[in-house]
């Protein structure tokens, strides 16, 4: 059965990118469209930085007017084709031309425009999707204004939750400001007396799916639903947990170009690259010295409490340790700082760099990820990828794929704590320090680690069986 299917999302690599969810939308569409039936296509804003980098490649296709409100916005439309897949970008200065991309006072307005442009560019694009695929609150309501207003007959929806924690709450005066909705349908977009698009988007969804199976399962507990729990009582034969899989092509050691040496399984060219970014960092050069690397957005999710408390404990022992990271200033305060005290065991680089990211990745023994909730994650998946050891705590997706090490049976793939508690994360590191120090231990978990896939495979199939199963009930409708 050909489907066509419309990716609804605020990031997608190469274009734009802050997290997993970039990684994700820029790799499924790729591994789905090799199917010759099926044709999955993306829409995005079109921010500054995309228009600086992608400019000479645009299209221009058309021009339409949106309606926020009582206000009327033009927006361009344009498209281009990449690696497989149809893009497109919906442009408007006053929402999207602007550094970086999230951070500003009116966001939930900015993707109120987006998901409005994205129903409205529905009646003028050539391409009429089966289904419309929304990823995560900057979506939520382009799935919900496709039930409402039906833009293409039998269009069916899916509803990606990458985060549940980021939910686009937008105060009820947004309500009259922001649509022109009949009032029956404002119950179905707020939530608690305010405009939640998240929300939306997993109440209007025919299907509604997380990212690993884990995950599906916490979000219906008060501890990981972020007040939204009880949503799925309702839904729960429609959530599905898939986990995400990684862009084996892209992160690919073997042919990384931005990494020192390009390797598949060798140790010595794992210790290469270990050695030229010691020296680039300004770290003492030593490839025996066991090197624990953190990349990561610096929030809370991402325990950085639990680092805070142990870290200069843990690195009293013969360790180096980096962390790449962006985020909250207490965190990045702390790094700045934890970094000055242990000049040569601890950097802290303060910024987003792919290339240097690629380079931890190679260069590193361990990753370490003790998060305090975890969708799916896509580092570790990455950092497996790198012949790198992750350390997590067995949480959503990290549950889901990084198995702990058993030193009896010589299973697993990584290191893992169950509670969220720092002496536990400590034990967790310093069992990872005493493993890498016997030899045999060593190598048979670098022989699991050398064995896991996480390529998209198994996971493009479950969704290709989640569309079918979508059309299926078009096609029995049309029967009936
Ligand atoms: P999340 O989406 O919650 O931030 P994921 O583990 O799913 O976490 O994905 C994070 C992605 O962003 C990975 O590709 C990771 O390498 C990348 N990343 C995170 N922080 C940085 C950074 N400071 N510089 C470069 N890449 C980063």
């Amino acid at each position: 059965m050909g489907k066509k299917v419309l990716f609804v999302a605020s990031e997608c690599s190469p274009f734009v990118k802050t997290g997993g969810l970039a990684d994700v939308v820029g790799s499924l569409p790729q591994v789905l469209n090799k199917n010759e039936n099926t044709d999955v296509r993306v829409i995005l804003p079109l921010y500054e930085e995309i228009i600086t980098k992608w400019q000479g490649y645009l299209e221009w296709v058309t021009s339409i007017h949106v309606n926020v409100g009582w206000r009327s916005q033009e927006a361009n439309i344009y498209e281009l084709n990449h690696n497989g897949v149809h893009y497109y970008f919906i442009e408007n200065d006053y929402y999207f031309t602007r550094k970086g991309v999230y951070g500003y006072y009116d966001d939930g307005e900015r993707f109120v425009f987006f998901c409005q442009a994205v129903i409205e560019s529905l009646s003028v694009l050539d391409f009429k999707p089966d289904i419309l695929h929304g990823h995560d609150w900057q979506a939520g309501l382009a799935v919900a204004f496709a039930k409402i207003v039906e833009p293409v007959e039998n269009m069916k929806t899916v509803f990606t939750i990458h985060n549940i924690k980021y939910q686009g709450i937008i105060p009820k005066d947004g309500f009259d400001e922001l649509f022109n909705i009949p009032p029956e349908h404002i119950g179905g977009l707020e939530w608690n007396g305010l405009l939640n698009c998240m929300k939306s988007g997993i109440f209007h969804a025919d299907k509604i799916t997380t990212v690993s199976p884990t995950y599906a399962e916490e979000i219906k507990t008060i501890y990981y639903g972020e007040g939204l729990h009880s949503l799925f009582a309702d839904r729960q034969n429609d959530l599905v947990g898939i986990i995400n899989g990684v862009d084996v092509d892209d992160y690919n050691p073997k042919t990384d170009p931005h990494i020192h040496a390009n390797y598949i399984y060798s140790r010595a060219k794992k210790k290469e690259n270990k050695e030229n970014l010691q020296k680039k960092l300004g770290l003492p050069i030593d490839a025996e010295k066991p090197l624990y690397v953190m990349i990561t957005r610096l929030v809370e999710q991402k325990g950085l409490h639990l680092v805070q408390t142990i870290l200069d404990e843990f690195l009293q022992k013969d360790v180096q340790f980096i962390v790449l990271g962006t985020g909250d200033f207490e965190f990045e305060n702390f790094c700045y700082h934890a970094a000055e005290r242990n000049k040569d065991k601890l950097v802290s680089y303060l910024g987003f760099d792919e290339a240097l990211a690629r380079q931890l990745y190679a260069a590193g023994d361990f990753f370490v990820m003790p998060s305090q909730f975890e969708p799916c994650g896509l580092s570790q998946l990455i950092a497996l990828q790198y012949k790198t050891v992750p350390i997590v705590r067995e949480t959503g997706g990290l549950k889901d794929t990084v198995t702990p090490f058993n030193e009896v049976d010589g299973t697993g793939n990584g290191f893992s704590f169950e509670n969220y508690n720092a002496h536990e994360f400590l034990n967790a590191l310093t069992y990872s320090f005493e493993i890498y120090h016997d030899p045999d231990k060593w190598s048979t978990l670098l022989k699991n680690v050398n064995k896991s896939n996480f390529s998209w495979k198994e996971s493009a199939n479950a969704y290709t069986g989640l569309y079918e199963s979508l059309l299926e009930t078009v096609v029995n409708k049309g029967q009936a």
